[in-house]
């Protein structure tokens, strides 16, 4: 089982490094790791401020069989 979040469930409009809709998608283990990942994500390509997004993420965060 792997858990999962996709960049552009958390923002609509978020493009990437090369302008680009973002189709960045954390994987992990447990929800914990995916929102660090994700949160990782926001910030570094983003530059949004992920201090306040925990709930969002863990909100579009998926659960897949691997
Ligand atoms: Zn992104």
């Amino acid at each position: 089982m792997v858990k999962f979040a996709r960049c552009n469930a958390l923002l609509s409009l978020a493009l990437d490094a090369s302008g680009k809709g973002c189709r960045y998608v954390a994987k992990a283990e447990t929800e914990d790791a995916v929102v660090k990942d994700m949160s990782e994500h926001l910030q570094g390509v983003h530059k949004v401020d992920s201090g306040d997004m925990k709930l969002n993420i863990l909100g579009v965060t998926k659960t897949t069989r691997s």
